[in-house]
């Protein structure tokens, strides 16, 4: 059979790991990396791999079967997604959850309207964590659901650290409270304070002369992002800080517990523990791009996101050979 044809648009974090992950794929194949920079400046991952600028894409229409989207939630892919959905198949990982619903009605717009099929959203959170609320949720109606994240580089609170005046470099990792954790998979339904799920712990280099408590108390009382929680702050030479926070691990739970009147105890646990939060979103995004090609086979055209499809349509292996490994 042919392989699938793949296109990454935009070679950060994201496009470097769905390079990565496509060489676990026999059934897909790299067409090349697409980016809105000069191409020569580009170092794919992969030796013999081919950078285009992005304003050739038209040229590859026949040649790619699904273009995996790997610009930034907040700038790129409110643009990328709906302008690429009307001429090519699509995956993104758009993770801003409050504006999922436009962004959405956008690409299912272009999508539906050229034939295409997009799917929106893939990733760990939201995705693979969407799923299992809803598994938990759809199965045990009665009960609670509870998601915590960590440990984890966050990257928007590590942005916040870094505006601190006095701050030359730094880090914020969230941490998920075990004591809490505890009690969610006790079946104790707890009611859970937002100080109460999380901590947040900072690794913090100081500009020359900066009085360190004064950062401290910045960063601590910082509204929206630490104010509500415990928050750890250490200070760290540059070269500790390179040293040893330089990767970008994260992962967490979606806990789902309920218990009836009777005593009947039933929990439900999905976790992740990733050392590449990238690494991991790519690999999700590309066997969603499987779906999206098989959906798109089937003329299934338009928007979807994780819970409108079918497990089975993420795997290489065809519904007969997965009917005979339940069994
Ligand atoms: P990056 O900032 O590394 O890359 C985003 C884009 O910026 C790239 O596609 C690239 O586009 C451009 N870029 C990258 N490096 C440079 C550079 N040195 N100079 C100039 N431009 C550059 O973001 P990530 O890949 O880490 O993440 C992308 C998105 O993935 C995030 O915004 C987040 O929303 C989402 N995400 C979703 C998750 C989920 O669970 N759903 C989990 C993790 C991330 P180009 O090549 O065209 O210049």
């Amino acid at each position: 059979t042919e392989k699938i044809r793949i296109g990454i648009v935009g070679h950060g974090n994201l496009g470097r790991g769905v390079e990565v992950a496509l060489t676990h794929c026999p059934d897909m194949e790299l067409v090349g990396i697409f980016t809105r920079r000069e191409p020569s400046g580009i170092t794919p991952v992969g030796e013999a791999v081919s950078v285009y600028s992005l304003d050739s894409i038209d040229d590859f229409r026949d040649a790619i079967d699904v273009l995996i989207l790997c610009g930034g939630s907040k700038d790129d892919l409110p643009r990328q997604s709906p302008a690429l959905a009307a001429r090519f198949n699509i995956v993104d990982s758009y993770d801003t959850h409050n504006k999922i619903p436009e962004f959405y009605a956008a690409v299912d717009a272009a999508a539906s309207s050229a034939e295409r099929t997009a799917v929106i959203a893939v990733g760990w959170d939201p995705g693979m964590f969407s799923i299992n609320r809803l598994y938990g949720e759809a199965i045990l109606p009665e009960g609670e659901t509870y998601s915590f994240w960590g440990k984890g580089l966050s990257q928007g609170h590590s942005d916040a650290v870094r505006r601190v005046p006095g701050v030359k470099a730094g880090v914020q990792y969230t941490i998920p409270s075990e004591k809490a954790i505890a009690r969610v998979r006790d079946g104790e339904q707890p009611a859970l304070s937002t100080r109460d799920k999380h901590v947040r712990e900072c690794f913090v280099v100081l500009e020359e002369g900066a009085d360190a408590e004064a950062v401290k108390q910045a960063i601590v009382t910082m509204p929206d992002y630490f104010a509500d929680y415990d928050t750890i702050v250490n200070f760290v030479s540059r070269e500790e800080l390179q040293r040893d926070h330089s990767a970008m691990p994260h992962g967490g739970f979606v806990i789902h517990c309920a218990q009836s009147a009777s005593g009947v105890k039933q929990v439900m646990e999905f976790s992740l523990k990733l050392d590449s939060n990238p690494q991991f979103t790519a690999s999700v995004m590309v066997a969603y791009a499987r779906a999206a090609y098989r959906l798109h086979c089937a003329k299934e055209y338009g928007a979807r996101t994780v819970f409108d499809i079918a497990p089975g349509l993420l795997s290489p292996k065809s519904p007969a050979q997965l009917r005979k490994e339940l069994l």
